[in-house]
C-alpha cells in the first residue's frame, strides 16, 4: 500500500469554511493529518479510512491475481 499516494489525494481536499488545505504526513503505517478546525480533520480522516480499505482492497486483489 501507497501511504504517500494517499497523502497526497488527502492534500487536494480543501476546506469549505476556511479554504484552507490540509498537511498529510505520511508515517510508517499510517498518515498524520494536520489541518484548520476539526470538522474539516474529521472530514479528511473518514476520507483516509476510505482510501486506506480501498488500497487495502487493491493489495488483495493484487495478492490473488497470481494464484
Ligand atoms: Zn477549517
Amino acid at each position: 500500500m501507497d501511504l504517500r499516494k494517499i497523502a497526497r489525494s488527502l492534500e487536494r481536499e480543501r476546506c469549505s469554511k476556511h479554504n484552507e488545505k490540509p498537511t498529510a504526513t505520511p508515517k510508517r503505517d499510517s498518515i498524520e493529518i494536520s489541518c484548520c478546525c476539526e470538522s474539516f480533520r474529521k472530514k479528511i480522516a473518514n476520507k483516509m479510512e476510505f482510501e486506506i480499505a480501498k488500497e487495502a482492497e487493491n493489495d488483495i486483489k493484487k495478492a490473488f491475481k497470481g494464484w
